[in-house]
């Protein structure tokens, strides 16, 4: 058997930013997928850095807003590390007023005139409908995993992809993970399997697609309305999503869903109609009952969760791993984490 300090299953945004973290403060780290990094919600996601978001829950709104004031120097770390960039733009976001349907917009969203949005965004049309611009990022997720995985591999993590994590116990002052390729022993583990975490997380799908529009430069914002999402990349293309559905692990395309969502973005850019589809993908978000993320020292101990964070885990992978590297080397968290335990949803015994 071999043993490390902690083992980590699951490498999405979670597992790999918590792994690398890790590893910078010394720790001898293990990390396992059972398929290969990133491949699941991780590079399936927008990667919006919403940190201003209205629907974003209020217990997790500053949280979020210290992730976002921190990603521009996250993503200098990896890209210095890895040669890879994650292309970070920081243009802003447009997005348009029936989000607040019942409530005035944040203090962070400044409404555009009509003339200020023609010249930011010469091809948006909002149908008369307010608009407010709001200084949020965004990142490819696709590229930010492959940056996170390499750095993290170069820190001298050690990544074994195609084994799959079966349980994690207590055993004698230490942790077993058993696995689809044998037992291992660590002093700590960390669940970061996403949506196959296990109760009560649970999967909510979501559909993305990504279209090649005929005209170059065609937004530079995100666009975020209550029915669509817009957002370019450096290279052309632009990303159009997305849904938030309850279908267990189905990930399967529905090509009417598909066609919905590119008619809800060129219903704002009409240029997208044209745009060819280049790829089409669902991916699984990590939810919980409350919408709120799971961090912290399970019931079994010196076995952690880090998991559940829905709608924005590429946004808070940085304050995440920090705080899970202090709670496994017996610091404390840094952030007052206590909307965030796993054990709020423990039953409790009569
Ligand atoms: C359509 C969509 C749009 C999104 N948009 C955004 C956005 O704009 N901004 C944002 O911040 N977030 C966004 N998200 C949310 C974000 O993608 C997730 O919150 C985040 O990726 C969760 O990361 P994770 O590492 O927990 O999970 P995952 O990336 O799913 O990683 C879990 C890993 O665990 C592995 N695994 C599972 N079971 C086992 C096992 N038994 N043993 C070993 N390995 C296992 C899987 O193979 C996987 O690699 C979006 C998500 C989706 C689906």
């Amino acid at each position: 058997m071999n043993s490390w300090d902690v083992i980590i299953a699951g490498a999405g945004i979670i597992g790999v930013s918590t792994a690398l973290e890790l590893r910078e403060r010394g720790a001898r780290v293990l990390l396992l997928d059972r398929g290969q990094p990133g491949r699941e919600a991780s590079s399936a996601a927008a990667g919006m850095l919403s940190a201003f978001d209205p629907e974003t829950p209020a217990g997790l709104q500053d949280f979020a807003r210290e992730c976002a004031r921190v990603y521009p120097e996250f993503v200098s770390k990896l890209e210095r590390a890895s040669g890879i960039s994650v292309d970070l733009r920081q243009h802003g976001a447009i997005t348009v007023e029936n989000d607040f349907s019942h409530e005035a917009p944040p203090p962070e969203y400044r409404e555009l005139q009509a003339d200020e949005l023609q010249r930011l965004e010469p091809q948006l049309n909002t149908h008369g409908r307010k608009a407010f611009f709001v200084s949020e990022g965004c990142v490819d997720p696709d590229l930010l995993m492959q940056a996170a995985t390499r750095t993290a591999e170069l820190a001298g993590v050690e990544l074994k992809t195609s084994v799959a994590m079966h349980e994690l116990r207590a055993r004698n002052g230490q942790t077993e993970v058993e696995t689809s390729a044998g037992t291992f022993t660590s002093k700590a583990a960390i669940n970061c399997c996403g949506a196959w975490s296990g109760t009560p997380v649970k999967p909510r799908k979501g559909h993305m697609l990504y279209v090649q529009p005929q005209q170059s430069g065609l937004l530079q914002h995100v666009f975020r309305a209550a029915d669509s999402y817009i957002v370019p990349r450096t290279s052309g293309k632009i990303l159009l999503g997305t849904t938030v559905e309850d279908a267990g692990f189905d990930k399967t395309v529905l090509p009417g869903t598909i066609d919905t969502l590119h008619a809800a973005a060129a219903r704002y850019v009409p240029e997208l109609a044209d745009a060819q589809v280049i790829s089409t993908w669902t991916g699984l978000r990590p939810g919980t009952p409350d919408d709120l993320p799971l961090m912290g020292e399970t019931g079994t101990p010196g076995v952690f969760l880090a998991s559940g964070h829905f709608r924005n885990g590429v946004l808070l992978a940085p304050l995440t791993a920090r705080i899970m590297a202090n709670l496994v080397m017996g610091k404390p968290a840094g952030w007052d984490i206590s909307a965030f335990s796993p054990m709020r949803f423990a039953t409790r015994k009569a």
